[in-house]
């Protein structure tokens, strides 16, 4: 089997060991590996110059290693590409030709190309969002050109539009399929040899936002960013009594504010899924926060995602907080934004352990696939990696977004947590 992994979406830490982990365990169960460079755009793209030769170097391959995988396929791949020039994605993509953009995107990978990439953060195969992916002729060129690879299993790693466009991509393969033979883009042999392109998806997110997992690739590391970052606020705060409001990162998901409050002692956490209780809400926070001084705490710390908002759906942006915290309260505030480095950085051990099993289970549920199954979203819930219906989770995560739209706080956060109780 082929197989091909790309990463979608923002970047998140957890990424690179992702894509390791696909390429290393597909490679141990006989399959040929491919990465594709810079997302769906990289597909729709896809190789509009022949590959450039590579030299294969002369390599020991210990005994041992034979030993434990024994595969005539690992031998084969241990040392097919390039790995430096991949990782600094030297060399084929997006090479500016005549006014087009021309390049390699999809790239055979060996067993060499992913070494030392577990403990690197960000994505060395690049991502992006790709509005070409969104329209019908994207998608035919992105199924073209993986016919035309003779890739038959897509792993997907990114957030739920990423995922959204995986189950798209999956659900229209039929239709596109014919398009492509009444375009006369592929054989009518072609297309019976394609008839099912295998989709998995590994959740990418550093704002834990999808529903049905319990994780996703990369929060843990930005939520470890934003406790540190706190921690080094805290010292400052305390020193002076001083009052800082800290705006991080969920659009939908409160997830990484909830969790930061939690971990770094915050007084006081906006997230979009549980407005306050009041409207207006300024003298519900400050009796909070007041009473915390009162009890002799000479710091305050108020966490404001970048999604949050009041009842009627109005933002609550870390500037009107600090406005508030000065004017009502008279404390000396001030608004830190952590921004991208919250995804920045090395993947703490959670990013790798997750993609590394969440990866080799990616590639397992491709090997199973059969036609009549659905594409599959590899979770973990209660500690068990899980293999979920990609639409559940995409639908699920989906309603979430639709029930804060709806003003539904109790269902938006029940989607979240079954358990939740108003
Ligand atoms: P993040 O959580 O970081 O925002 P994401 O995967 O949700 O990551 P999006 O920008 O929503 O990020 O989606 C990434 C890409 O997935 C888009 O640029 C687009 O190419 C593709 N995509 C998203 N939604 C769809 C859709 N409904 N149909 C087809 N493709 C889609």
């Amino acid at each position: 089997m082929r197989i091909a992994v790309l990463t979608s979406g923002g970047d998140s830490a957890g990424m690179n060991p992702a894509v390791r982990a696909v390429v290393k365990a597909g490679i141990t169960k006989g399959c040929e590996t491919y990465v594709i460079r810079e997302g769906y755009e990289g597909l729709v793209r896809g190789n509009t110059t022949p590959p450039r030769p590579r030299p294969k170097a002369e390599r020991h391959v210990p005994a041992e290693r034979l030993a434990r995988f024994g595969t005539d396929a690992l031998v084969k791949n241990l040392s097919f590409g390039d790995g430096p020039a991949l990782r600094e994605g030297a060399g084929d993509a997006d090479e500016e030709e005549e006014g087009t953009l021309r390049g390699r995107h999809i790239v055979r990978v060996g067993w060499d190309d992913v070494r030392g990439w577990m403990g690197e953060g960000g994505t060395f195969i690049g991502s992006a969002r790709s509005a070409s992916f969104r329209t019908l002729e994207g998608r035919l060129a992105a199924a073209h050109n993986l016919i035309k690879e003779g890739i038959d299993g897509l792993v997907v790693c990114g957030g739920d539009g990423s995922l959204t466009g995986a189950d798209r991509l999956r659900a229209e393969w039929g239709e596109l399929v014919q398009q492509l033979v009444a375009g006369g883009k592929i054989t009518e042999t072609e297309a019976a040899l394609n008839s099912h392109l295998k989709i998995v998806g590994l959740v990418g997110s550093i704002d834990n936002d999808m529903a049905l997992t319990d994780m996703t690739i990369g929060a843990p590391t930005a939520l470890t960013r934003i406790c540190e970052a706190i921690d080094n606020i805290n010292s400052t705060a305390a020193s002076h009594s001083r009052a800082f409001v800290v705006e991080v990162m969920g659009r939908h998901c409160g997830w990484l504010a909830l969790m930061a409050g939690v971990s770094a002692g915050a007084d006081y956490v906006f997230i979009p899924e549980q407005p306050p209780k009041s409207q207006p809400w300024e003298e519900e926070m400050c009796e909070v926060i007041r009473r915390h001084r009162e009890v002799g705490k000479r710091k305050t710390i108020v966490i404001v995602a970048e999604g949050a908002h009041d009842r009627d759906l109005n933002p609550i942006k870390a500037e009107k907080v600090k406005d508030v915290l000065t004017e009502v309260l008279k404390l000396d505030t001030r608004v830190t934004t952590l921004g991208h480095t919250q995804r920045g950085g090395r993947p703490v051990a959670m990013d790798r352990i997750l993609p590394t099993l969440q990866g080799i289970d990616a590639v397992n549920a491709l090997l199973e696939a059969t036609p009549d199954q659905p594409s599959y979203m590899i979770g973990i819930h209660e500690n068990k990696i899980l293999r979920i219906p990609l639409v559940d989770a995409v639908q699920q995560t989906q309603a979430v977004a639709a029930a804060i739209e709806a003003r539904d706080f109790g269902r938006a956060m029940s989607l979240r947590d079954p358990e939740f109780e108003q």
